[in-house]
């Protein structure tokens, strides 16, 4: 993958760039961004640009590699004369680490057992990391996860996360003892080390006086879930959310997205093209009719209509149910616009607008300002605990109940 291929984040590609061209680089890079802003994407264009030969200036049979840390690389004659801020792409470290097949970058990340008493390591994956990197670039945790659980057939997969356990920090420090084959340096690319928990003090040491040559680049998501020891280690790369506008023409450019409408769903990801790509298979016309039956069959007290809602939204997979309830605090942020206002922010096509100004102002009706921000506090609460795994049977159950006793106030009117 080349720089070029990251969704935006120019100023991050550019630091980058120069922290290498400059020599300033650490030993150990944390890359730092929420879901969907390309943490992994922006490592794997970094890794390519590492080992390709145009950067270092190596050319078949050029000169002798240099070292990347402690003296200025052999790269700045040809850099100076011609400042590459991408890999080439098409040299053969390039093919190779777009391949994710280069001997010198590798990969660890979250894993799950195929069967129980199983201690799987990252390299039992490969092959289902390169299709799933493929694929998915900006695929999350929970998309990859399941991507492994579907191939293996491994039960009750919705509901495991994945770890990376000792064996594999093991591997690490053996594959890092052994010299780098092809570039001058070896790269580990370590994903979520969120989920390295007490296993990556076995790291700490390796993270601290590396083998030389070697750069460790971590990509997380959220640094408050990594051991503080580790974190100190680490020279921070923080990539913010994605600007509406690299999201929008991103939609447009590779999926043929009309631009009104990638603008729409820009808006609504909030940075994340991960979300904006789960958007774009959803439209919101399915989830105005879920939530349109689960109004109703909330303040009718119709129990086994309950039952059923509860059981089709439990199947929907935890991304869907994610989406739904964002789609939901978007509804409830509208209707509180609506009653302050009289009219909504941002207004999209006036068919849009006619639809949720009728929503809205139904909602409206049943609830009111301080009865809709509680609802909004709950939906908050349950989307935390969708992330963290919980069981949705009875996580949409309790849901429902606390709907009910929040709306039952004033729930004469009915949601038609
Ligand atoms: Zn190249």
């Amino acid at each position: 993958m080349q720089f070029k291929e990251v969704i935006g984040q120019n100023p991050i590609k550019k630091q980058l760039v120069n922290l290498f061209q400059q020599n300033r680089l650490s030993h150990a890079l944390l890359f730092l961004g929420k879901e969907g802003t390309g943490g992994m994407a922006m490592a794997r264009a970094f890794a390519q640009y590492l080992v390709c030969e145009k950067v270092n200036g190596r050319e078949p049979s050029a000169q002798q590699p240099g070292s990347l840390f402690d003296e200025l690389p052999d790269n700045s004659a040809t850099a100076a004369s011609l400042p590459l801020t991408d890999s080439c792409g098409i040299c053969p470290a390039c093919m190779k680490a777009k391949a994710l097949v280069h001997p010198d970058i590798h990969f660890i990340y979250p894993v799950i057992s195929k069967k129980p008493g199983d201690k799987p390591v990252s390299n039992d994956y490969a092959k289902e990391w390169r299709i799933f990197q493929e694929k998915q670039p900006y695929g999350n945790l929970y998309d990859w996860i399941q991507f492994i659980g579907e191939t293996y057939k491994v039960s009750g997969v919705e509901n495991k996360q994945g770890n990376i356990n000792a064996q594999e920090c093991n591997e690490i420090i053996r594959k890092l003892s052994l010299k780098s084959f092809e570039s001058i340096y070896k790269i580990m690319l370590l994903w979520m080390p969120e989920l390295l928990s007490k296993e990556g003090n076995r790291l700490l040491k390796i993270i601290e006086e590396p083998p030389p040559d070697t750069l460790f680049i971590l990509v997380a998501e959220n640094d408050t879930l990594l051991l503080p020891t580790l974190l100190s280690r680490l020279q921070l790369v923080k990539l913010p959310p994605l600007t509406m506008q690299d999201i929008a023409a991103t939609l447009e450019l590779r999926n043929g997205v009309p631009l009104k409408k990638a603008e729409q769903i820009a808006l609504l990801s909030e940075g994340n093209y991960h979300e904006a790509l789960e958007l774009l298979l959803h439209n919101d016309d399915d989830w105005e009719l879920l939530l349109r039956n689960w109004l109703n069959c909330i303040v009718k007290t119709a129990l086994p209509t309950q039952v059923k809602w509860i059981e089709d939204i439990s199947k929907i997979g935890r991304e869907k149910q994610k989406q739904f309830l964002l789609y939901f605090i978007q509804v409830l942020e509208h209707a509180i616009r609506l009653r302050i206002s009289g009219a909504l922010e941002n207004p999209q096509s006036a068919e849009i607008q006619a639809t949720q100004v009728d929503f809205a102002g139904k909602l409206n009706k049943i609830c009111d300002h301080s009865q809709q921000e509680a609802i909004i506090r709950e939906l908050d609460q349950a989307y935390y605990q969708i992330e963290r795994n919980a069981n949705a049977k009875i996580l949409f159950h309790a849901l429902t109940i606390r709907l009910y006793h929040i709306i039952s106030n004033n729930s004469v009117i009915l949601m038609q």
